[in-house]
């Protein structure tokens, strides 16, 4: 058994024990993949398990295909032989517990499979909302968590400096993500943590352009936003090259994005909230002239998800504790000219303002 694992689940579901206590609940029902996996350690097909916890007892609902794997990867939590999206699974374990009042993720569940829990309890008891309360656990990050994103973020540093060498006119955008993809394998990730953008010339001015077929040619600016999966974990980053001179201008927003994130950087204050963060880098651009074309939010929290947890955006009120992992992303977009963004995953912790992703060089570079 690994001892770190059960300890690790066993101190996030009892974290999650006390929402059921403040609820007055006798159990919940957790589906999702991710919440599945935070909870449980459950590293299978999201939806191929389900989880009852009660205030004394833990169950993990799976079928044969993972019996062997949920027993390694699940030391905390008691096998139920059984399809996960079977409603009568439940049902016996409500039963056998006399369970009547049970919490369900209100967020994440399909409508069918909520009325098919509701079909099961009395019919004057409805199911509880949880609303956020497992996203929110899920938000401050323990050791094992920042370790296996530390590690996610060293992966995409690493397979981007061996990708950069593809980077040039002729090669397609497609070429590239291609390469990074199979250097992020190749360097232990398990996969992309999303669908790689490569965005190219006046394709640059969509922030979010996934690669595709189109040509890379020379005077272009490449933006290449990525991440690398590692124990279920997300990294996140983004940079910006030049193959061959860019126009004056793409050259020009290069210095006011990469002086608005290492302003917001320099910025960041322990607890200080999200909105006050994006408004350092958001003043900044707008000082430069650019203020228009920066349209997205600052950052984001990244997880298990790629997008989860303290938002980083104009409105956020997000506090940007300790442990809690976030992405600063400031970006400039002109239609028809292009486009530059540059990303850093951070975390503050144990006193220290880490960015995550510091192997990669941010100076403006021509390839
Ligand atoms: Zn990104
Ligand atoms: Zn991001």
């Amino acid at each position: 058994m690994d001892n770190a694992i059960y300890a690790a689940t066993e101190r996030r579901t009892q974290a999650f024990r006390r929402v059921i206590e403040e609820k007055k609940l006798d159990a919940a029902f957790v589906c999702s993949g991710p919440n599945v996996r935070y909870l449980s350690g459950f590293a299978g097909t999201p939806g191929d398990a389900a989880l009852f916890i009660t205030p004394d007892k833990a169950f993990i609902i799976t079928d044969s295909r993972y019996t062997i794997q949920a027993g390694e990867q699940c030391p905390y939590y008691t096998l139920v032989s059984g399809n996960a999206t079977d409603i009568n699974m439940v049902k016996g374990l409500l039963t056998r517990g006399g369970a009547t009042v049970v919490g369900f993720e209100n967020l994440n569940i399909s409508y069918d499979r909520y009325t098919r829990l509701c079909s099961i309890l009395d019919a004057d008891n409805t199911p509880v909302r949880l609303d956020n309360s497992i996203e929110n656990l899920r938000n401050i990050k323990d050791r094992i968590e920042l370790d296996n994103i530390r590690r996610a973020c060293k992966i995409a540093c690493k397979a981007l400096s061996e990708t950069v060498p593809y980077i040039v006119p002729g090669a397609a955008e497609l070429d590239v993500a291609t390469e990074l993809e199979y250097r992020m394998k190749k360097n232990g990730a398990s996969g992309p943590s999303f669908d790689t953008i490569v965005a190219s010339g006046v394709r640059g001015a969509l922030p979010h352009g996934l690669a595709s077929e189109k040509i890379i040619k020379n005077g272009e600016l490449v933006t290449i936003d990525f991440g690398a999966l590692y124990n279920g974990y997300c990294s996140d980053m983004t940079r910006t090259f030049a193959v061959g001179e860019p126009d004056k201008e793409l050259l020009k927003i290069y210095n006011i994005v990469l002086g608005a994130q290492l302003t917001a950087l320099d910025a960041y204050k322990p607890d200080m909230l999200g909105r006050a963060l994006d408004q350092v880098a958001r003043d900044y651009i707008a000082e430069a002239g650019y203020g228009k074309y920066f349209g997205h939010g600052l950052g984001h929290g990244v997880g298990l998800e790629i997008h989860e947890g303290v938002g980083v955006g104009a409105h956020s009120v997000s506090v940007l504790a300790e442990n809690t992992v976030f992405s600063v992303e400031p970006g400039i977009y002109i239609e028809n000219l292009g486009g530059v963004r540059i990303e850093d995953l951070v975390t503050y912790s144990d006193g220290v303002f880490e960015i995550l992703t510091s192997d990669s060089p941010k100076a403006f570079a021509v390839l």
